[in-house]
């Protein structure tokens, strides 16, 4: 059997990948601006971007703005210990990481989550390398006709590829719809998604005893990122960690 050979499959690639650049050229996930190569954020865009750092809520990543010693909790953790045992997000929620995340979920922009792995990576350093097994935060089957896909698996699946560790992606179900959060308070959030996830029976197994990395777009209250901690631990995961793209930061004081 004759095969194309590899250099010739390598230089076929770059030259559609510069004739496509030259019909389609690159823009910016951001901003829209054109630049350089697929996938790459604009210098102005780069700027608009707030990505949390330490030093961080030991327990739910929430960014502190002052130095702490040693590890810290901030008011909400030592108030209400959330079950998890971490949670980190990439970005702060703001108008540049909303833009994105909007395009990622609603615009068919999925080949973003590329650009998303390193900077979760980055923050998830710790927990990738204790844990057995992705989970993504699910969303309603109708949502997920109305949507294509699920992100948060899309996000789950990337990261699977780069870390090596498993990923079931349908591991958790809606048992019932929930409203849409966008305009619901803290307490009114919780109360929406009570109740609102299962494990999937037949991933029960894959699930027991082992150290699961739940995986969202966007950490709001913590209240979805709580209730699935919940139900994961009742279906017997030894401990959950929670990886999401960007996290909403009010000021706690
Ligand atoms: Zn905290």
């Amino acid at each position: 059997m004759q095969t194309f050979p590899e250099h010739a499959r390598m230089q076929a690639q770059r030259y559609l990948s510069f004739a496509l650049d030259m019909i389609l050229p690159p823009r910016c996930v951001v901003s829209g601006n054109i630049v350089e190569t697929q996938g790459m954020i604009s210098p102005k865009a780069w700027a608009e971007l707030d990505f949390i750092a330490t030093p961080l809520c030991e327990c739910c990543g929430f960014p502190f703005d002052f130095e702490v010693d040693g590890e810290a909790l901030c008011t909400a953790c030592l108030a209400y210990p959330p079950r998890f045992e971490s949670a980190r997000a990439a970005l702060k929620y703001n108008d540049a990481s909303r833009h994105i995340i909007l395009g990622f979920k609603h615009a068919d922009k999925t080949h973003l989550v590329k650009t998303f792995v390193p900077w979760l990576m980055r923050v998830g350093e710790e927990m990738v390398a204790e844990g057995d097994v992705i989970v993504p935060v699910p969303l309603h089957r109708w949502r997920l006709i109305g949507r294509r896909y699920n992100q948060a698996a899309l996000i789950g699946q990337a990261l699977a590829q780069e870390t090596g560790v498993a990923h079931i992606p349908d591991a958790m179900t809606r048992v019932r719809a929930t409203a849409s959060q966008g305009h619901l308070s803290a307490k009114e959030r919780h109360k929406n998604v009570k109740s609102a996830f299962a494990v999937h029976e037949r991933h029960v197994v894959a699930i027991k005893g082992k150290t699961v990395i739940l995986v969202d777009d966007v950490y709001t209250t913590g209240a979805t990122a709580k209730e699935c901690t919940k139900v994961l631990l009742k279906a017997g995961a030894a401990k959950v960690h929670v990886l999401a793209l960007a996290r909403v930061v009010h000021n706690q004081f």
